[in-house]
């Protein structure tokens, strides 16, 4: 799989949205603990509102396709996760060309953008234990493997298992940034629930890919 059209990367995000929904109590297990425990809640609120979206949206290209979505979950989940997830998609809208697929290059660009403003807003680097410590090493993952010429289903693979290594990492740290923060130490042993969102998502788009290369495989 080096591209998807438009068509499919909607579809992509319904199962993507899928993922998210069903780990809802798993999140909001999480967050009860080390912050408010409403992280499942919000993410599958905006998922939910993503998947009603999605056949509705009129989009010319990837990147409005990316900027609705984005925009979507701002709307309807509020809260620090809101921002932050909202602007994971929104950002990369204007550096890249507009297309009408998704490929390697383009995914590995826009996300770069968003990482740099989420870090940027929330000022969040590795090690304070937010989504930064699974997202950022699943965009340089995403970076590395467009530099080398792989396709967008060994790049996501790259990203996904980026981002489980990092989000196992955030279960040593003890929380600096948001509502965990009040939480210290007792934040350690537990990942932090952002960073396991990364990864579903990753995790959701490589399953995704990964169904789709079969059944070109098969229909040849
Ligand atoms: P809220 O903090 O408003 O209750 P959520 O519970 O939905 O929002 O989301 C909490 C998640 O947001 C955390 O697990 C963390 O990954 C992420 N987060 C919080 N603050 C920051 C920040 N400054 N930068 C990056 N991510 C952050
Ligand atoms: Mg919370």
């Amino acid at each position: 799989m080096d591209y998807m059209n438009i068509a499919e990367v909607k579809k992509m995000f319904t199962c993507v949205a899928d993922e998210v929904i069903a780990k809802e109590q798993m999140l909001t297990e999480i967050d009860n603990i080390i912050g408010d425990g409403d992280h499942g809640i919000g993410m599958a609120i905006g998922f939910r509102a993503i998947k009603e979206a999605l056949p509705n949206m009129q989009v010319q290209s990837i990147n409005e396709l990316f900027k609705e979505i984005g925009m979507t979950m701002l709307d309807a989940m509020g809260g620090a996760s809101g921002v932050i997830f909202g602007t994971m998609f929104i950002s990369g809208f204007g550096v890249v060309p507009k297309r009408k697929y998704l490929d390697i290059d383009n995914l590995s660009k826009m996300m770069k953008k968003s990482l740099e403003n989420i870090k940027q807003r929330g000022k969040a680097e590795i090690g304070d234990k937010t989504m930064i410590d699974s997202y950022e090493p699943a965009v340089s993952a995403l970076l590395k493997s467009a530099e080398c010429g792989k396709s967008l289903l060994e790049g996501i693979n790259a990203a996904k298992a980026a981002s489980l290594a990092g989000m196992e990492m955030t279960k040593t740290y003890e929380a600096k940034k948001g509502r965990a923060e009040s939480y210290g130490q007792k934040s350690i042993g537990l990942p932090d629930p952002g960073a396991v969102s990364v990864t579903i998502i990753f995790s959701a788009m490589f399953e995704f890919l990964q169904s789709q290369q079969k059944l070109k495989e098969e229909k040849v």
